[in-house]
């Protein structure tokens, strides 16, 4: 087997991590690797233990060893349920599920319990699972001497079954691909860092392994990071949300230049009719007093603009964003009060871009095409910028791209303009093929990607028509 091209490192500030051992090319598999173990959120819904698909209490059957709900006798056969099976049964007796469709308490014990039976049933994994970093949790579950007790843990002390939550909840990824989403942990991509500006991403497989991707040129000696969270969200968000998740106060370069590489995802409008300056403190890493704009030197206090702003983002998180008439509306309210890629922008053409192109292209109007291509085109340089990792996103917006150029060319109506148009597209969407060549085909990304196939067979029709 070729060696990977990344070693692990270690110093007392990162701890362990992943350095490059060569350059690698945008678009490498860096690694893949199947979790150490998967299973139920903390907080969920009443889930079938084998399937991940959420049950009613008509859709489902308790198992008939261990009482946990299930879809049928496969799923109660599935290997994805014996660890949580046998040490339920071990207990004496069987767990009852009553309420569906609430938050069921009873299954923050499940993927706990999933991680103890590794070290009776794979403990190289166990050995793994235990090396990776704990942090003291302050999320809302049950105490461990509780969980030890109804399961009759006698085995284990409260510490270890502690230390197993914590390493859970710290190093959890969320799996998308089952029919609810599931935590997931994994090894050697539990090592990557943190970046707003990641070099990497990560996917998944239609069987739960993850794929670690390189999302750009990655030279010998970088650290691999991937982005631990939204990266489309402005710099006080990012930092708050990471101290609040992963208990640290990000200071990347990204977080340290308050224009985020002159995307202006954080700038607000001047509001001086006469100046077309955008306003912005000289960083967000300290107690912010006052905003400067950039043109005419006017200054604005932290507290009016904070005001401001909390109320812009009570609308957006308000508004309903399944609605392209509130988008639009709230896109025109506050094209003169924040930057046309202000992080709210984004947020709402986002939802935006994503409904008019779930539409039939053919038959969005003239004017929709067009805010559909702006928008869209917007979109594509702030990601390209300040989130290159976001493959996903990046071969969506590039596929609605060449799905718009080609349909406002056709109404046109000019055959030469046309045929152009449609080779600069087959361009496109080569590319968007790239960003999505790894994703598995239960995600619409990964359906997407099997659609650009279609779509560049049509183009190649036309462009050999005479
Ligand atoms: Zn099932
Ligand atoms: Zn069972
Ligand atoms: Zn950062
Ligand atoms: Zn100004």
């Amino acid at each position: 087997m070729e060696a990977p091209p990344y070693k692990i490192c270690f110093d007392n500030i990162l701890g362990r991590h992943l350095v490059a051992t060569h350059s690698i090319d945008c678009g490498t598999v860096i690694l893949e690797e199947p979790p150490l173990v998967r299973g139920p959120f903390f907080h969920t819904y009443a889930v079938c233990l084998a399937c991940g698909k959420i049950l009613t209490e008509a859709s489902s059957r308790p198992c008939s060893k261990c009482g946990w709900p299930l879809c049928d006798e496969n799923c109660e056969k599935s290997p994805n349920h014996q660890p949580e099976c046998i040490l339920t049964v071990a207990r004496g007796n069987k767990i009852s599920i009553k309420n569906f469709g609430v938050s069921n308490p009873n299954y923050q014990f499940v993927t706990i319990l999933r991680a103890l039976y590794l070290k009776q049933a794979a403990p190289e994994m166990w050995e793994k699972l235990m090396q990776l970093q704990p942090h003291p949790i302050d999320v809302n579950i049950a105490p461990p001497s509780f969980i030890r007790k109804l399961f009759k843990l006698d085995d284990w002390s409260e510490d270890k079954i502690k230390k197993v939550a914590e390493i859970l909840t710290i190093n959890g990824h969320e799996l998308p691909i089952a029919r609810s989403p599931q935590l997931a942990v994994y090894d050697k991509t539990s090592l990557l860092e943190h970046c707003c500006q990641a070099n990497c991403t990560k996917t998944f497989t239609n069987e739960g392994h993850v794929l670690v991707i390189a999302a750009r040129q990655i030279e010998e000696n970088e650290h691999l990071s991937i982005c631990y969270t939204d990266p489309l969200w402005g710099v006080e968000n990012r930092r708050l949300h990471l101290h609040q998740t992963k208990h640290f106060w990000c200071s990347c370069s990204r977080c340290e230049d308050p224009s985020e590489m002159g995307t202006n995802i954080n700038s607000i409008r001047c509001p001086n009719e006469s100046c077309s300056g955008f306003v912005l403190p000289k960083t967000f890493l300290q107690e912010i007093k006052i905003w400067n704009c950039d043109s005419c030197d006017a200054v604005f206090s932290n507290d009016n603009i904070s005001l401001l702003l909390g109320k812009i983002g009570a609308e957006v998180s308000e508004m309903p964003k399944e609605d392209a008439a509130a988008c639009k509306q709230f896109i025109k309210k506050y094209d003169k009060v924040l930057a046309a890629t202000h992080f709210y922008m984004i947020d709402v053409k986002m939802a935006l871009s994503h409904m008019l192109s779930s539409e039939n292209y053919e038959e969005l109007s003239y004017n929709d095409l067009k805010l559909l291509f702006k928008t869209t085109e917007e979109l594509k340089m702030v990601a390209e910028t300040i989130a290159p990792a976001e493959r996903r996103l990046l071969g969506l917006i590039l596929y609605r791209l060449a799905k718009t150029k080609i349909e406002m060319a056709r109404r046109d109506d000019d055959e030469g303009k046309f045929r152009s148009v449609l080779a600069e597209s087959r361009n496109d969407f080569c590319e968007a093929r790239l960003f999505l060549a790894n994703e598995p085909t239960v995600l619409p990304e990964g359906r997407v990607c099997l659609k650009i196939g279609l779509e560049l067979k049509l183009i190649d029709d036309l462009l050999t028509k005479k």
